[in-house]
Parts: structure tokens; C-alpha cells; sequence
């Protein structure tokens, strides 16, 4: 249902590479996945990865014919990190 990783320098957005893993395992018909969920994990700017933050991405499949990208595009759900 879903997964999580690091991004140690480019920030918490989900790259063009994840989408479209998150895309691929959304149209997998054998994984049944309605939502994918993607928490990504990247160092805190003063603490470094003392402190990680997470930050989870909710990918859902779309009602929308196929092709458009804005139907793959995360939501934020909020950040789980913090002080
Ligand atoms: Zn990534």
C-alpha cells in the first residue's frame, strides 16, 4: 500500500521518478491499490538526521481517463515531523 524513502538533499517533494513509480503501482491491477501512500524522510535543516522529518504523500487512483497528469499528482497530508 505503500512505501517510504530518503531524499537527503532535493527536499520532501515526491520527484518526477517517484510519480511515476506511484503511477505504475496504482495501474498494477493485480496490487488492488485504491491509494497509495508515500512517506518521505528527509534531514531536519538544523539537526541533519538527528532529527529526520517525514512527510507523508497520498496518491490516489483517479476517475479521470488516463493521461492526465494532474490525476497523479500527491496530495499533502501534512507533515508527521516537528519540534
Ligand atoms: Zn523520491
Amino acid at each position: 500500500m505503500g512505501d517510504w524513502h530518503t531524499h537527503p538533499i532535493s527536499g520532501p517533494h515526491p520527484s518526477d521518478r517517484d510519480l511515476r513509480t506511484y503511477a505504475g503501482m496504482l495501474a498494477a491491477a493485480e496490487l488492488s491499490f485504491r491509494v497509495f501512500v508515500s512517506i518521505i524522510v528527509v534531514p531536519d535543516l538544523t539537526e541533519g538526521w538527528a532529527q529526520p522529518q517525514l512527510f507523508p504523500w497520498i496518491c490516489e487512483r483517479s476517475a479521470h481517463p488516463a493521461g492526465e497528469r494532474a490525476s497523479e499528482a500527491p496530495r499533502d497530508a501534512g507533515a508527521l515531523g516537528g519540534s
